[in-house]
């Protein structure tokens, strides 16, 4: 038996075969190729391909998601068959004796670049589509490099590191554990895991493509992988499965119980939640609420923005299956470790101090406002609120608030119901807001700590790097007396403030919390009935 030591980033237990995920394909080299005619007809039967593939993508759209959603198809069939476009790649291919896989990506790097620099903003979003279309063509040159993961067996997944855009690009169902290298315990990888109760551990020193299709225990609870695991090991680690099978059954006669403290006050334990399907479980744990719908996720994995439509149908979803129970969304957080393509940032040297968040929101508020118009919309249905990320100014808020004026005008005028009492709030989650609390108080209807992003910014360290994760201490007395601080401007100001990072879940603070005054705990779904009993004892 080996066994690897990590950290532990999401409880839990379990048993299965070891799928070691490979990262992306390597990087595309410039060889000289000496038969250039057959070179070109390797091109033209991939290009060939490519068209194809369009086409069909583009008839399976229009019948599921109708003729807006499948026109991108049609608009990326026009650009591969641009003769400019062609024409570089076959130039390329000629007269550089060049293999095709170079001549491609050469010339999507020169149009996509041609495309950024220019002034319109539809223009401006070609970008991605000339790299998009690029890609199909390189998949089929080379469809073996770029086997879609596909992982047919629920597998304990081991890697380097896991996006969480590659997370929510499995079936769930055949994820039965996570153990990466890479990571860290408030990264958004670790997040979704102990959303959807997957067990997961980091800093797997040791872990390679030598243990795929082994036998193995994951324990997340102490962040052990045991590769092929004695019987001795099997057998303890069951008994722990039993052990957290019947402590979650005594749990669940909290269900349906009100979060009420020994003396009598109300704690509003709300959930937080990635998708849609989360809700489920945030229901079946018996949450008050959602207190962090983390929006950005409906944006992952995709090849453009999720239009107003979509959004709405996702919010509006999400509001009623809460049927009249507070659902707070949070604005787009798309930044640090959640990309997207389609948005075409530049590579940020630090990214989680970089362009993210709001500031995309207001460099970009076409983008913004279609979120805030399927938001406000999604309203007249259930009990939004709406959550802006990553404030650090009052001018920000300012802002914010004159475009959701806007919308909500527009909506107005265009006779779309919307709830006028909807509320307005912000994450405090960077020490600039926590230090100018008192103001913001004032201008908003609720705040909610993000201490996971709060613990990064006040102590320097990088919630995504495992390497300095013993700097990473969301119970540092600077952290603590930051939320110590924001209770206080709320109270002050006396509108209500919760926690929703993921400390918010940590059982030995949960007295202290409800002795500085906070009013809400927004956890993962598994975590409600510990606090609930936690509060009710206190
Ligand atoms: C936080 O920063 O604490 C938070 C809840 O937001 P996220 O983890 O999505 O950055
Ligand atoms: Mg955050």
């Amino acid at each position: 038996m080996l066994v690897i030591e990590g950290t532990r980033m999401s409880d839990g237990i379990s048993f299965g075969a070891i799928y070691f995920l490979k990262n992306k394909p390597a990087t595309i080299e410039h060889k000289k190729i000496s038969d250039i005619e057959k070179e070109l007809v390797r091109f033209e039967a991939a290009h060939e391909t490519a068209c194809l593939q369009l086409e069909d993508l583009y008839k399976e759209t229009k019948e599921t998601l109708g003729e807006e959603n499948a026109s991108i198809f049609d608009i990326h069939k026009l650009m591969l068959k641009d003769i400019d476009y062609i024409e570089s790649i076959t130039n390329i291919i000629k007269n550089q004796a060049a293999n095709a896989e170079y001549a491609i990506a050469v010339t999507a790097k020169n149009f996509s670049e041609i495309f950024s620099c220019m002034d319109d903003d539809y223009m401006k979003e070609r970008a991605i589509d000339v790299k998009d279309i690029s890609e199909r063509i390189q998949k089929a040159l080379n469809p073996e490099h770029y086997k879609p993961i596909e992982i047919n067996a629920p597998s304990i997944i081991i890697a380097d590191d896991i996006t969480p855009g590659e997370i929510v690009g499995f079936e769930k169902s055949m994820i039965l554990g996570i153990a990466t290298v890479k990571g860290g315990a408030t990264s958004h990888t670790a997040i979704l895991a102990r959303s959807q109760a997957i067990p997961a551990a980091f800093g797997m020193q040791g872990i390679g493509e030598e243990l795929d299709g082994k036998f193995a225990v994951l324990d997340g609870f102490s962040g052990k992988l045991y590769i092929d695991p004695d019987e001795a090991t099997k057998k303890e680690m069951k008994a722990r499965v039993d052990e957290n099978c019947k402590k979650r059954e005594l749990l669940s006669q909290l269900k349906g119980l009100p979060t009420i403290t020994a003396d009598g006050r109300k704690i509003n334990l709300y959930a937080n939640i990635n998708h849609i399907s989360d809700i489920d479980e945030a229901v079946n744990n018996d949450a008050e609420g959602i207190g962090l719908f983390r929006s950005e996720f409906l944006y992952l994995d995709r090849k453009s923005a999720p239009s107003e439509e979509e959004q709405f149908i996702a919010y509006k979803k999400a509001a009623e299956r809460m049927g009249g129970k507070k659902t707070i969304i949070r604005t787009l957080d798309i930044g640090a470790d959640k990309q997207v393509d389609y948005f075409n940032l530049p590579n940020e040297e630090n990214p989680a101090m970089g362009l993210r968040a709001i500031r995309i929101c207001l460099t970009k508020p076409e983008i913004f406002k279609t979120q805030l118009r399927a938001l406000y919309r999604a309203s007249a249905f259930g009990n939004i609120a709406v959550m802006i990320p990553m404030i650090i100014s009052v001018q920000e808020v300012e802002e914010v608030l004159r475009i959701v004026k806007e919308v909500k005008s527009d909506l107005r005028s265009e006779k779309i119901p919307f709830d006028e009492k909807t509320e307005f709030g912000i994450m405090v989650e960077t020490p600039a807001a926590v230090m100018i609390s008192e103001t913001l108080a004032k201008m908003v209807d609720f705040f909610s700590i993000g201490t996971n992003d709060l613990t990064q910014y006040t102590l320097a360290a990088d919630r995504q790097n495992s390497s300095i994760s013993s700097f990473y201490d969301a119970k540092h007395p600077a952290v603590l007396k930051m939320i110590e601080l924001t209770v206080k401007s709320a109270r002050d100001a006396g509108i209500w403030v919760g926690i929703c990072g993921e400390i918010a879940a940590d059982l030995e603070l949960t007295e202290t919390f409800l002795k500085l005054g906070v009013d809400e705990l927004s956890v993962s779904p598994r975590m409600i009935l510990p606090i609930r009993e936690k509060v009710m004892l206190f």
